[in-house]
């Protein structure tokens, strides 16, 4: 989807987007003590990257922080709000909708475990809302060939590449359709899923390679070399 440009977007504009940063997650497969959206990366928390990424689009950010870690998360980004998250992402992107009064119009969810994902990103995927999509993913193309498997591990299909997309976020959406998405409370892995879920379109926009997600040790290493 082509969408308007939102670079010199006005106050009333930006006043209507709410970024919403999950970053309760404990971010076991890359270890150590701290949680992953609080682990340094380029001299400063993750999670202060990626609130950076949506100030300039965002009238408001919420944070969404580990319960028992909710100083350390204030701290680090003062101006934003701080609400305690759930026991998984879902869970987490319903405690910020919870703390959404008055809803905006547009929420963007934005993990932040992806700390290099620039602002014209979140800009595309406002764009993309602001000429009439509901819910806007940032996609990129495969670049490896993909195989279903079986719970013994044989090949059961290889799906067509040309028709598969990695999917990163921020994810736009209107805040109304997001709430009703979450509503049964069914985990899904992002939340465009849940809005496939209603039978709602989701748009894409083309995403950005420096908004890789941030699993393990060596995606901390080499995102950190991409930097450079
Ligand atoms: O675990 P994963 O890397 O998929 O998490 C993606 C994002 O969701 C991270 O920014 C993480 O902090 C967040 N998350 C959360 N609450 C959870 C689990 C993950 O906010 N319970």
């Amino acid at each position: 989807m082509q969408g308007a440009s939102v670079s010199h977007a006005g106050a009333a504009l930006t006043d209507a987007v709410v970024g919403l940063v999950v970053a309760a997650g404990r971010g076991e497969r890359l270890g150590g003590d701290l949680p992953k959206a609080l682990r340094s990366f380029g001299g400063r928390p993750m999670l202060a990257w990626a609130v950076d990424a949506l100030k300039p689009v965002c009238g408001r950010v919420v944070v969404v922080g580990p319960p028992t870690r909710l100083a350390e998360v204030a701290a680090v980004v003062p101006d934003v709000i701080v609400v305690p998250g759930g026991a998984t992402r879902g869970a987490s992107v319903r405690c910020g909708l919870a703390a959404l009064d008055p809803l905006p119009r547009y929420v963007l969810v934005h993990d932040a475990a992806r700390p290099m994902a620039p602002t014209s990103l979140a800009e595309r995927v406002l764009a993309a809302l602001i000429d009439g999509a509901r819910a806007v993913v940032p996609v990129l193309p495969l670049a490896d060939t993909v195989k279903q498997v079986d719970s013994d591990g044989l090949v059961v299909s290889t799906p067509d590449r040309t028709s598969l997309r990695i999917v990163q976020t921020p994810q736009g959406f209107c805040a109304a359709l997001l709430v009703a998405a979450h509503r049964d409370e069914v985990e899904a892995t992002d939340d465009a899923a849940l809005v496939e879920a209603l039978g709602a379109p989701v748009h894409t926009v083309p995403g950005d390679p420096r908004a890789a997600k941030v699993t393990t040790p060596a995606d901390l290493v080499l995102l950190e070399l991409g930097r450079r």
